[in-house]
């Protein structure tokens, strides 16, 4: 369904975006995560979620691409305070829940050569999915991203194209290509699917908080997927009825580039993965954090390396991004800025840490 024009076409028939123009979402029958789910027997993945994701046709529409992506450890660190490891998956970064579903849409509609623009995480999977696939993927990394990112997309055999200009000029050099069909545009941030992926974590908190859903989850805000994830996810735990409130959802930003927080951007951060001047879904990102109750949290960049350290020595090693949201939560003592909502061992709070180092 078009956000916009209100347009609902079929996914089969529709791009990256609608005809005019805006940003699409799913749409679909309510259906509940837990009774869906067939017990004994059901993959240990996020496949076990398959029937609340929108995939249609049973294998008509969608061909299952997988890596066993998905159920990542839920840690204790104090009393009412987890760490979802969603680091923990087959490219190291919970972009996987994500490129897993996108990829098996595209599997299913013959999709042959596939372009994307990241400069991190989500090439990475992309491009891994691919492989896994049989897709050619062409990814547009902006110039300067990190040879750890590049060498790991190019050992998946994908096509590395180096844009000059930042990361936007990356996105638009992608979105170019795909529509002059160079190939289907596998964008983590314009399609849907993606996101729906992404919902999954929402599902296996609820179920490894033993059928309760978090006080609050923290999470690292770049583009805003996993906050429209999680906000999903909850969202449709709510409607079945099976958990009893919407956790309020925390974004974090790096103080220097906070466009959530309506902070203009300016200079550097270690934190690449959320370093994103212009997220195009940032009024839904907005929006889900506001109405769940939550708030955009900024951090330095000396608390960013000081719990990068310090997460570490709790044997977590984690990417800068991800070490944000401990930042944020003050090395675990609860939230640095704002009223603190109440944690407890009957109102967890999870901290969600994204990337591997
Ligand atoms: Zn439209």
């Amino acid at each position: 369904v078009c956000r916009r024009c209100g347009r609902i076409d079929d996914l089969t028939a529709l791009g990256w975006r609608c005809y005019c123009g805006a940003l699409l979402d799913l749409t679909g029958p309510p259906a509940d995560p837990v009774q869906e789910l067939d017990g004994p027997g059901e993959p240990w993945s996020l496949w076990r979620y398959r029937r609340v994701l929108p995939l249609t046709g049973d294998g008509e529409f969608w061909r299952k691409v997988t890596l066993g992506e998905g159920l990542s450890p839920l840690v204790p660190v104090r009393p009412g305070l987890w760490c979802k490891l969603d680091y923990v998956m087959p490219t190291g970064s919970f972009k996987d829940r994500g490129a897993a579903v996108m990829m098996s849409v595209a599997a299913g509609l013959g999709v042959r050569r596939a372009v994307v623009d990241s400069s991190g995480n989500a090439g990475k999977a992309v491009a891994a999915y691919s492989a896994r696939a049989g897709i050619d993927t062409t990814v547009y990394v902006p110039a300067g991203t990190s040879p750890a990112v590049t060498q790991a997309v190019e050992s998946f055999g994908a096509m590395l194209v180096s844009v000059p200009g930042g990361r936007s000029a990356a996105a638009r050099a992608a979105r170019e290509a795909a529509e002059s069909g160079a190939g289907w545009y596998a964008s983590h941030v314009y399609r849907p699917e993606f996101v729906h992926g992404v919902k999954t974590l929402a599902f296996e908190l609820w179920e490894q908080l033993d059928g309760r859903a978090p006080a609050a989850v923290v999470v690292p805000a770049g583009n805003g997927t996993l906050v429209l994830g999680l906000w999903i996810g909850f969202r449709e735990l709510l409607a079945a009825g099976r958990a009893a409130r919407m956790p309020r959802i925390f974004a974090v930003q790096a103080e220097n580039c906070a466009p959530l927080a309506g902070l203009h951007p300016h200079g550097s951060t270690a934190a690449k993965g959320i370093a994103i001047a212009e997220p195009p879904r940032a009024g839904e990102v907005r929006a889900a954090v506001v109405v769940s109750g939550g708030r955009v949290l900024t951090v330095t960049e000396a608390s960013l390396h000081e719990a990068h350290r310090s997460l570490a020595r709790l044997g977590m090693d984690v990417e800068p991004t991800s070490a944000s949201v401990w930042a944020a939560w003050g090395m675990g003592e609860g939230p640095t800025a704002g009223a603190p909502p109440t944690a407890g061992e009957e109102a967890p709070v999870v901290l969600v840490l994204t990337g591997a180092a």
